[in-house]
């Protein structure tokens, strides 16, 4: 596993993750949780452990030194992120929690201003419950209507009946790039050229795309996009909101306090300009920082190496996990991201997590955050191991013998 044929030094990536080096219940990790959370490089740890040692300090307020470093770095890193998803400036770039929090500032902001009665949003049967509940939150008080677009048995989004579904009353289209569940990549252009075609807006939750394939809205012509920094390598806490910046220019902002004001008398409150008018209160500073750390790793790498990678991952895991007698894999699209959902015959897929994990392997097991997608595909839950940068062909093998001596227990 040292030097692959495409120039990406695994080995070398390994050695970037300390985690890596640590053993669970006395043999090493196996760390397929991927797009749960990935692991962090020594380079964000650095950058972390940087700030809270020599730069701690408040931004956008202090008169020191300390303070007007810290904004400048601050600031640095929204160039770093705008570069990431090639915006065209960084007005266009909200630091958020995360991705749920980005979404909800669109459908608390911008929908709460333009939706009303009888207006539709339309989502997808693939969803992450982020992507969903937000929007009900909205249109149940506004009046409006969700309609979804179905997904076929093998896991991917049917355009046809999408086109269907789309109207003069649809006003906004919210959708993921990539299932995390059942690791659908969706090409989002072309639903974003249909949807603009009504006058529809588009937000893009890019959660599980933006570790594995480039981002670049400006292409993609969305209007809106999030992702999460806990999935890209970088810090809990701390996320992203692209959106254009005349459509955040227009939004009431989505939380009120220090930060996001121009004037503030008993009688009226003025607002600061994008993006400050989105973010209230003292920022997450060492996380942007971090982030900042985690998109140049990210950059550095490269995508192609990247994708390379992780194909090559997923098309091991799935042969691989196929010889196994009783084992079906959910989820077939023709593009698919390295994420691997699968089920085993009578055995509960919690129960395989739990006796797996005994072995070191770390996998997800449950609904994963998307009832009505599992619901559509009649299962209670799945096993879902999903692939990084880091992961081998090793790991694979270890995985498939840890579940070979799970079904012993079924
Ligand atoms: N969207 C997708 C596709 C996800 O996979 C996730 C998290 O798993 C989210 C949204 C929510 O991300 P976060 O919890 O970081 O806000």
């Amino acid at each position: 596993m040292s030097q692959d044929n495409r120039g990406f030094n695994l080995e070398k990536v390994r050695a970037d993750f300390p985690l890596l080096t640590r053993d669970i219940r006395g043999v090493p990790l196996v760390y397929l949780d991927n797009a749960a959370s990935t692991l962090k490089p020594i380079h964000v740890i650095d950058r972390l452990q940087q700030y809270y040692r020599n730069e701690t300090s408040n931004v956008h307020r202090g008169a020191h030194y300390l303070s007007s470093q810290g904004t400048v770095a601050y600031e640095a890193s929204r160039e770093t992120v705008r570069r990431f998803v090639n915006a065209k400036s960084i007005h266009e770039i909200i630091f958020t929690r995360g991705t749920t929090e980005a979404v909800n500032l669109v459908a608390q902001s911008w929908g709460r201003a333009n939706f009303k009665e009888g207006d539709e949003i339309i989502l997808t049967e693939l969803e992450h419950h982020s992507n969903i509940v937000p929007w009900q939150m909205i249109t149940s008080e506004k009046g409006c209507k969700i309609k979804v677009i179905p997904v076929n048995d093998i896991g991917e989004l049917e355009f046809d009946k999408y086109l269907e579904l789309l109207s003069p009353k649809t006003k906004m289209v919210s959708m993921s790039s990539c299932s995390n569940t059942l690791g659908t990549v969706t090409d989002v252009s072309k639903y974003i050229e249909a949807a603009h075609r009504v006058g529809a807006k588009v937000m893009i939750d890019a959660a599980q795309s933006a570790p594995q394939f480039p981002t670049d809205v400006q292409k993609l012509d969305c209007d809106f996009l999030a992702f999460s920094g806990h999935k890209v390598f970088g810090p809990y806490g701390i996320g992203a909101l692209f959106g254009k910046e005349e459509l955040l220019e227009s939004m009431p902002p989505y939380q009120g306090g220090g930060s996001m004001i121009s004037e503030v008398t008993w009688e009226k409150t003025t607002w600061a300009a994008v993006p400050q008018k989105f973010e209230a209160g003292t920022p997450a500073i060492s996380g942007a920082l971090g982030l900042e750390a985690a998109l140049s790793y990210i950059m550095d790498l490269g995508f192609d190496a990247i994708i390379a990678h992780e194909h090559d991952l997923l098309e091991y895991a799935t042969r691989e996990l196929k010889e196994i007698p009783g084992l079906r894999v959910v989820g077939e699209a023709k593009n698919k991201a390295a994420i691997l959902s699968f089920v085993i015959d009578g055995a509960h897929p919690s129960d395989i997590g739990s006796i797996i994990d005994q072995q070191g392997v770390a996998v997800r097991a449950g609904h994963h955050c998307c009832q009505p997608l599992m619901k559509r595909l009649g299962l209670p839950a799945t096993v879902r191991a999903s692939f990084s940068i880091y992961n081998t062909r090793g790991e694979v093998d270890i995985l498939k013998q840890s579940l070979i001596k799970a079904k012993e227990f079924f």
